[in-house]
């Protein structure tokens, strides 16, 4: 079982002597062993935990950021590797940056990322995240499920420690002032239930020992994917710079094997963890699978540690998004080295908070350090900034989350600048990105244009900051200014269909439909293959009245996404107009038949198998359709129409009466019913 409880500083928990009350991860690592200094080589969630599951450094893997494309290498993932090994695997993750879309799920049987279920919090922050102990019910939930004798690799990710912090409580007010510690002890406190439900004997009874449940037979791995800045060197969050407040993380691993009380002081990084959890798991890596990591299972039994060797760590992100400098760190023993502008070097034994940079005194180190780093650069691949995108509503939640950046690059006055110098524009650019995007999902268009306006203005120029733009101003009614930023949006990222889509809806909006289509077939020269453009087209097209164009349109549509619903009821409407019924009828069958919960594909079929006169088909589409919304008239009146074609007058009164109780006004309903009294049956 591998739990990382992402954004969790080593330094915060009590076996690390921080002063966070963590009862139950201080008693994990009595009960088992702990690493005192563990590197994450990438102090951001999504390229962490690749790291941590590929076991490969990111220079090797190429995922670099959060919201870099999302294809990882062929390599084999860890859940792979036990998989084929015979192992269910399952994950379940609390945050969208590391959902499916991400990659990770390779290897997975269950991969757990639906982020939509916080119906208490429905803020647009929320769809991004789930409350680890939503997570966690699920994960044991799969746990009881699993109960057949296989082994199990299970992956639990939690993200409470992330901000923003919003501790429960008692935690809340345990922690005034100091909401990250009050995440952090309420995190503990799920540790500590997950523990509890291993230790329970099948039947479900409090209080077993290790020997009862199935903690004894578990290898509990505990770790994080990075810590926290909390201010430390003006760094409020992570992700920017490579301090050890970011890139120190704990590791505490207890089971079968595992000395307990084993203390490793020697300094390792999460790549190692992927050899160790498969020595200890007792499977051999897959043959030929070159690692970075080294195995620390021999230690952890209470044998050596390994050999002391360099760790390294990097930060790509005031490169890769701004055009800045990145940030490379060497890690060997005591010293930290950090190659940047203006180059820094630590001594992490008398320093460990990194406040003075001694590498003007100690220059021959600095070399040698350097030299090292080279030894990992050689192996690199380039970060992976092709046209390839994160789908477009992923990408939004990343930079909700605080994460700048997106396909392409910002333009910068000052290249090559030392992120030293730079942490001050870049916590700005952050917020303003964050507040543009709740404003805009807020629908407070006004504050989100002007949010996004200010970035653009402070050289954050990119396509999603004028996709974002563009739908504030969109919402401001000024559709000639949205379509000029749309417009930037398809030069700068051709592959992102959103600024097509933009581009042509707000060319319709200022009534040149014309336009609207040529921006729509331009997007398809980019993205032949994407149905949401072919789908616009159709719709536009029907809309324009040009039906034979637009069933061709939709047609295309439906081969690229055969599973649309919304799809089959748009194209059956053109085919009821072209006076081809019993096509429409056809598409609306598969529309019901795809979601089967949505009333008005029942109501729309109805409404057409009774066009084509088949009147008993129509009464039990209708009838389902009511069945499964009965607030809304229209369902009970045509089902009482339907009725009355078929002579059953008397049945249809009540459908009738139903429709005037909802909706009073409804005069059609009060006459069909005069008639009725008229003409009693
Ligand atoms: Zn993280």
């Amino acid at each position: 079982m591998l739990v990382t409880l992402d954004t969790l500083r080593a330094d915060h928990v009590g076996a690390y002597g921080g002063d966070v009350a963590t009862p139950h991860l201080d008693r994990l690592a009595r009960e088992g062993a702990l690493a005192e200094q563990v590197c994450a080589h990438v102090p951001l969630t999504r390229p962490s935990h690749v790291s941590l599951m590929s076991g490969r450094l990111p220079t090797e893997t190429g995922v670099r950021d959060n919201v870099s494309p999302a294809a990882i290498p062929d390599l084999p993932l860890l859940a792979e590797v036990l998989r084929d090994a015979g192992f269910s695997t399952a994950a379940f993750v609390s945050s969208v940056v590391v959902s499916a879309a991400s990659g990770l799920d390779r290897g997975f049987g269950v991969y757990s990322d639906d982020f939509e279920t916080s119906a208490d919090d429905p803020s647009f922050l929320n769809t991004a995240q789930k409350r680890g102990d939503a997570t966690l019910a699920e994960a044991l939930t799969w746990i009881e499920s699993q109960r057949d004798g296989s082994r199990l690799f299970l992956w639990l990710h939690l993200f409470d420690p992330h901000d923003p912090y919003e501790p429960p409580e008692p935690y809340a007010s345990r922690y005034p002032g100091r909401p990250y510690a009050g995440e952090v002890a309420w995190t503990d406190e799920l540790v500590g239930r997950l523990d509890a439900a291993l230790h329970r004997p099948p039947g479900g009874i409090e209080g077993g020992d290790l020997q009862t449940g199935l903690a004894g037979d578990t290898l509990l791995v505990v770790t994080s994917d990075h810590g926290e800045g909390l201010g430390e060197h003006d760094e409020p969050l992570h992700g920017f710079f490579v301090y050890e407040s970011t890139l120190r993380v704990p590791l505490i691993v207890r089971g079968p094997g595992v000395v307990p009380g084993t203390r490793l002081a020697g300094a390792a990084g999460l790549v190692d963890l992927y050899p160790t959890i498969l020595e200890l798991a007792g499977v051999a890596p897959p043959a030929g699978a070159e690692l970075s990591g080294r195995s620390l299972a021999g230690a952890l039994r209470g044998g050596a540690e390994p050999e002391p060797a360099p760790v390294y760590a990097e930060s790509l992100v005031a490169r890769l998004r701004f055009g800045w400098s990145d940030l490379r760190v060497v890690r060997d023993g005591r010293w930290k080295y950090v190659r940047a502008p203006r180059p820094e070097l630590y001594d992490l034994a008398d320093d460990p908070g990194e406040t003075r940079n001694v590498a003007d005194e100690h220059r021959p180190r600095v070399r040698a350090l350097d030299d090292a780093l080279g030894g990992f650069l050689a192996r690199e691949r380039p970060p992976d900034t092709g046209a390839q995108s994160l789908p477009p509503e992923l990408l939004e939640r990343l930079h909700a989350l605080g994460y700048v950046g997106g396909a392409s690059p910002a333009a910068t006055a000052t290249p090559g600048a030392d992120p030293k110098d730079k942490i001050g524009e870049f916590r700005v650019a952050n917020d303003l990105m964050r507040q543009g995007l709740v404003a805009l999902h807020a629908e407070d268009f006004r504050a989100s244009a002007a949010r996004f306006e200010d970035l653009l203005g402070r050289g954050v120029d990119n396509a999603e900051v004028h996709l974002y733009l563009g739908r504030a101003l969109r919402g401001l009614g000024r559709a000639g200014d949205a379509a000029r930023h749309f417009q930037v949006t398809t030069e700068r990222t051709p592959a992102y269909p959103e600024g097509w889509l933009g581009l042509a809806e707000a060319r319709l909006r200022l009534g040149d439909a014309d336009a609207a289509l040529a921006a729509l077939a331009a997007g398809q020269l980019v993205l032949p293959s994407h149905a949401g453009l072919k789908k616009e087209e159709g719709r536009l097209l029907g809309r324009l009245g040009k039906l034979a164009e637009a069933r061709r349109a939709l047609e295309a549509a439906r081969a690229l996404a055969p599973r649309d619903a919304n799809l089959r009821a748009m194209l059956s409407e053109v085919l009821t107009h072209l006076g081809d019924a019993g096509a429409a009828v056809a598409e609306l069958r598969e529309a019901v038949a795809i979601e089967p919960a949505t009333a008005t594909y029942w109501n729309a079929l109805g409404m057409a198998l009774g066009g084509a006169g088949e009147l008993g088909e129509a009464e039990r589409a209708f009838r389902e359709a009511w069945r499964l919304d009965a607030s809304d008239p229209r369902y009970a009146y045509n089902l009482g129409l339907v009725l009355v074609r078929q002579g059953r007058a008397g049945e249809a009164r009540p459908f009738f009466e139903s429709v005037l109780a909802l909706d009073p006004g409804f005069e059609p309903a009060r006459e069909r019913l005069a008639e009725l009294g008229r003409n009693p049956p």
